[in-house]
């Protein structure tokens, strides 16, 4: 048989992605001023990567079938495709139902969670809409032995009987995503740390997250509440298998919180560490796992760059959010600590909070300057369909195109502050962030130490 994984998106001047936001997918549009334009160009150029679950798919059906992965819906691989595969995500909803609509001849399973939450939209006589994780369906079916045309042509006229292929597949079984394929064709471009590297292979040690933020968080409805973690020898395995294949010894975890299993991390790190694997890499983290210990071990193991969520210095705003966070004194300390290590913190905040004004904003501007990090980003509260805070804003949603849903624009009509107010302040907290001196001078020592040391 012949897959083909048709990957839309819209034509946008800034970078789309579907892994970020549990799947729903991100677009860094960083705002309208002629610096925000910059770094919506050179995000756009540096970081790019599918969902990692079709990547994993890819390498599932490949082991009987041929599998092509295209962005194009006009592909001349789709004439003889048997079948096609289309991740959803809602950064890309318009963009892929006109497909699903152009390709009315084709039998076409769209994967990601997304697709289940607004299944209506997905549902159409000739799609099947895979539930949950999409990859534990293809594995389940293919060790089944079922994965032929006559079946899959059945399931069809009768999707009920994808129900039986959604047994839990421990995460060492899964083969090891189809990267080697994809970076034929596209550049894997995950060129954040510096400027020796340019690419990074991403990688899943654990799926799964626990924390309070699921109230507007989309990663435990795709992964779910419970961390699974895949084994320390089977993660290695993969690391060793990418740096044979393809020379790379950069990663990019894509854990929603690397590090929640502390154990797990701590037998990972010796584990790179005695192997002598010589490897960097960069997680997403939660401040309340780092400590002394913890940064010592992950800069031995090679950890070059970490994400963590502050979201918003105030604290009314964030337990409006049922954020979980430390007090500012230990964000400072920790961040600082990492700095000083040689490790680069990149911290996230979202602004447009449902608590927001304009004055908590400019703190939390205010307090990502005095923060210690190298790296800023900030992002707009988005309430997304399926997350628990969604029927709170449904009546207020004032976006239609859910492609707008892409985490840096306001959809809803805030109760301080309007969209306009948001698209300014944004701007103006990339350029407060970066465009000082104490910023221009750390960013160049940071670039110059990579390159020379
Ligand atoms: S820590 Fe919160 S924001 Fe991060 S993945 Fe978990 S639920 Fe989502």
């Amino acid at each position: 048989m012949k897959f083909v994984i048709l990957d839309v998106y819209p034509q946008e001047n800034h970078r789309l992605i579907k892994d970020t936001a549990g799947g729903y997918g991100t677009g860094n549009n960083f705002g309208k001023n002629l610096f925000s334009k910059l770094l919506n160009v050179y995000v756009d150029n540096k970081i790019g990567m599918p969902a990692m679950e079709i990547m994993y798919i890819s390498s599932i059906l490949k082991k009987d079938h041929k599998v092509h992965y295209s962005r194009k819906f006009d592909d001349p691989e789709i004439i003889d495709a048997d079948f096609i595969i289309l991740p959803s995500s809602i950064i890309a909803h318009e963009t892929e139902i006109n497909t699903l609509e152009k390709l009315k001849d084709k039998r076409i399973f769209v994967t990601g969670i997304f697709s289940n939450i607004l299944k209506d939209k997905y549902e159409k006589k000739n799609t099947v809409v895979i539930k949950n994780e999409s990859d534990t369906f293809f594995y389940n079916l293919q060790k089944s032995g079922k994965l032929n045309t006559e079946f899959l042509l059945s399931i069809f006229d009768d999707p009920k009987l994808i129900n039986q292929f959604y047994s839990p597949v421990n995460l060492d079984d899964f083969p090891f995503p189809d990267w080697k394929n994809y970076s034929k064709n596209y550049p894997l471009r995950n060129d954040f740390f510096g400027l020796k590297e340019k690419i990074a292979i991403p990688i899943l040690a654990t799926r799964g997250c626990p924390y309070s933020c699921f109230n507007y968080c989309t990663y435990p409805l795709q992964q779910g509440r419970k961390v699974r973690a895949r084994s320390v020898q089977n993660i290695v395995e993969e690391i060793k298998y990418w740096q044979n294949k393809i020379g790379c010894n950069k990663f990019v975890f894509r854990d929603p919180v690397f590090s929640i299993n502390r154990k797990h991390t701590i037998n990972l790190c010796n584990e790179i560490i005695n192997q002598k694997l010589n490897i960097k890499f960069m997680v997403e983290t939660h401040l309340n796992n780092m400590d002394d210990e913890m940064i010592k071990l992950l800069k031995n193991a090679g950890l070059e760059l970490i994400y963590v969520g502050v979201e918003s210095s105030n604290h009314v705003v964030l337990e409006d959010m049922k954020r979980f966070t430390i007090e500012h004194d230990k964000q400072y300390e920790i961040i600082k600590k990492c700095e000083d290590a040689g490790i680069i913190v990149k911290t996230m905040f979202i602004i447009g909070n449902p608590e927001d004004t304009e004055e908590t904003i400019n703190a939390s501007i205010q307090y990502s300057k005095y923060l210690p990090s190298l790296y800023a980003q900030f992002s707009v509260f988005t309430p997304y369909p399926g997350t628990p805070v969604y029927g709170d804003f449904k009546e207020l949603i004032n976006v239609k195109e859910l492609e707008k849903f892409n985490q840096y624009n306001l959809v809803f009509k805030h109760k301080n502050l309007s969209a306009e107010k948001i698209e300014k302040l944004k701007s103006s907290a990339y350029i407060k962030f970066y465009l000082n001196f104490k910023k221009i001078f750390q960013v160049l020592r940071y670039f110059l130490r990579s390159k020379y040391v």
